[in-house]
């Protein structure tokens, strides 16, 4: 007999994770280019060649036992050490390897930071639509999620909600930006707006509430827009970062968590980090990504590739009549499911073997995500299959 509560994560299975799979299935029966599979954020562009460099010149010149071996849970002190000064000369931030924890990406960080903070009963704010795996992780540590809706006019985080949201058990809020699902960047207005809501309440409550800030995509960010740097406007700030997205490595698990050291508890809460991450069963990330992606530090994401998919999408879903958000960063486009009913349509896109994720996957109904992570050809191959689509609902 399996757990109950994993009997409850087996029956609510990811959407996403299980639309992957019927992707594949439906590629082997009509042939993987006539499937225009949008379900997943799975990076299509390889990693830049600098990765397998790195690679390389690890095997060849270093030693197999410091290669391959155990280290501090944290991480290599080095390339801890490395991460905080890339991040200083990046945001101007002041890091040390005291303020870094690597990790197994983002998901691991995530779990790292709740392990860490979390009683049983403690709250988590998110904000809808949001990453719906959240609710997983939280709820594996007994927290509960508490929602606080974005803004309907143009998703970024809602201040009022998030007000009425905080309670004395509040510990977290989950804030991602670059958005997946949305594409939205939250600007430093709304960041600003978030942190005083947060000062006062923990002012008010005698608190500390921690803002968990869930960065996969910060270096995918389009036209030149800034992604503000959390730390800057609230000190109690845990940032988990991943290469997944950004240099196209989400099966190499590495990331890391960065804490400024004016964060509530700094020290115990490095030291619970480490200890959660041996515990949770990471023991540490892995060792030979970690010396690859120090050597990759200033490597760039493939923006370029990402953002002509994006005009392309974009301007394609327009002029069929579809109402697309049009993304900042990331590479997600949030639309408008057509007639309302974000399950149905994306059922009916399956007919015409367009894969796209429903908005109530992101506790967000009326909208669909098309993940545009995907080759330029299958965008330009999908549109005769939108417009069909689009014609049999009565938008052109
Ligand atoms: N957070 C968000 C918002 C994501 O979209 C993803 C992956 O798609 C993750 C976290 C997990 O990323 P990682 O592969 O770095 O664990």
């Amino acid at each position: 007999m399996i757990a109950k509560r994993m009997e409850y994560l087996v029956q609510n299975s990811s959407v996403i994770r299980a639309m992957f799979e019927e992707g594949k299935v439906m590629a082997k029966k009509y042939g993987a280019e006539n499937v225009y599979d949008f379900s997943i954020g799975n990076p299509n562009y390889p990693p830049p060649p600098a990765i397998k460099q790195a690679f390389l010149d690890i095997l060849n010149n270093e030693d197999e036992l410091y290669v391959h071996g155990y280290m501090s849970n944290a991480g290599f002190e080095s390339v801890r050490e490395a991460v905080a000064q890339s991040l200083n000369r990046r945001f101007g931030t002041s890091f040390t390897m005291q303020n870094i924890v690597m990790t197994c990406g983002a998901a691991g960080g995530i779990n790292v930071a709740l392990k860490v903070i979390l009683n049983p009963g403690d709250e988590v704010i998110v904000l809808p639509p949001y990453f719906v795996d959240y609710g997983n992780y939280v709820r594996g540590y007994d927290g509960v999620i508490v929602t606080a809706p974005t803004r309907a006019s143009d998703f970024q985080p809602d201040p009022e909600t998030l007000r009425a949201a905080i309670t004395p058990k509040t510990k977290a809020l989950i804030v991602n930006s670059p958005n997946n699902p949305t594409g939205v960047i939250y600007t430093e207005e709304s960041i600003r707006a978030m942190a005083d809501v947060l000062f006062e309440k923990q002012r008010e409550y005698g608190t500390s509430i921690y803002i968990i800030s869930d960065e996969p995509y910060r270096d995918l960010a389009y036209d030149g827009l800034e992604v503000p740097y959390i730390t800057k406007f609230y000190p109690n700030t845990i940032v988990c970062y991943s290469w997944s997205k950004s240099l196209s490595l989400p099966g190499e698990r590495i990331g890391y968590l960065a804490v400024p050291s004016e964060a509530d508890d700094f020290e115990r809460l490095m030291a619970a980090a480490s200890v959660a991450t041996r515990v949770l069963g990471f023991i540490n990330a892995p060792s030979i990504m970690q010396l690859v992606v120090a050597k990759c530090l200033e490597e760039k994401a493939n923006i370029a590739a990402y953002d002509a998919n994006r005009r392309l999408l974009y301007d394609g879903l327009r002029n069929l009549g579809y109402e697309p958000v049009m993304p900042q960063g990331a590479f997600y486009m949030w639309v408008k499911a057509p007639g309302g009913d974000d399950k149905a349509f994306t059922n009916k896109a399956k007919e015409h073997r367009i894969l796209v994720v429903p908005g109530a996957s992101f506790g967000y109904p009326g909208y669909f995500r098309i993940a545009y992570c995907v080759a330029k050809e299958t965008i330009e191959r999908s549109l005769p299959a939108f417009e069909a689509l689009a014609r049999e609902l009565g938008l052109i």
